[in-house]
């Protein structure tokens, strides 16, 4: 049997890693992921326009091993572009939570970060990191692709040097952002999603996981379908 097999590539809690090529496992694995990320772009605002000169030849992202995905499942990096309206923030909860870990959030725009010009609006969501983890925030009326490159070129970085974690924020205070989405949408928000269970999955699950607002959820919280593939024959 091929000795390789048994090198501990994955960090596990519960379990003491000995054996001295783990950590170089680890490196490799952060430096590949940091070199060939999905990006799902979602263009919530006005700041989109920049992400097309930032794809093509000038700027040209794919270089540093970023393409464009067009669903969350394949996505490594969800990209919010600009401000977020409280309906559109539903979609956004809803995209970030489809997204596989480990997951990273780009937040475009001054608006992303406090609301821009819209900091008055009754209508808009003001902090993206009060609703979702955000990695980085490239802040701008609208940034600039150098802008944009430069952030993206952040968040390797990040992932690279092992600090790229901030998606594990969602499963270690699920409780404090269901407060603040309950809070927009009302008690009765809930996704498709069991934000929970994955906690529990991935050894995630903390004090702040639970609260008082996960009690609500609880409440009216209806069981998830299974999804059943039917073949037409
Ligand atoms: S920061 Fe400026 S460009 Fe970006 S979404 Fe807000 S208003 Fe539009």
């Amino acid at each position: 049997m091929n000795k390789l097999e048994n090198i501990p590539v994955q960090a596990k809690s519960d379990k003491k890693r000995t054996n001295p090529l783990a950590r170089v496992f680890d490196e490799l694995i952060q430096f590949c992921q940091s070199r060939s990320m999905f990006m799902l772009h979602y263009c919530t605002g006005c700041g989109a326009i920049e992400l097309p000169p930032a794809m093509t030849s000038r700027f040209d992202m794919e270089r540093l091993g970023i393409q464009p995905m067009v669903t969350p499942r394949q996505a490594d990096i969800l990209l919010v572009t600009g401000y977020v309206s409280v309906k559109t923030l539903k979609r956004v909860l809803l995209t970030y939570e489809q997204m596989q870990s480990p997951k990273y959030v780009i937040g475009i725009c001054s608006c992303t970060v406090n609301g821009g010009m819209y900091w008055q609006s009754y209508a808009t969501a003001k902090v993206l990191n009060e609703y979702m983890p955000v990695d980085v925030y490239i802040a701008g009326c609208m940034p600039r692709p150098e802008a944009v490159i430069a952030g993206l070129r952040r968040l390797m970085s990040n992932i690279e040097n092992g600090k790229g974690d901030a998606w594990k924020d969602y499963y270690k205070r699920y409780d404090y952002y269901l407060g603040n989405q309950q809070h927009l949408f009302g008690d009765d928000w809930q996704t498709p999603v069991d934000v929970i269970g994955e906690a529990k999955f991935y050894g995630l699950e903390g004090e702040e996981t639970y609260g008082e607002h996960t009690k609500i959820l609880e409440q009216h919280q209806e069981p998830l379908e299974a999804q059943v593939m039917r073949v037409k024959l």
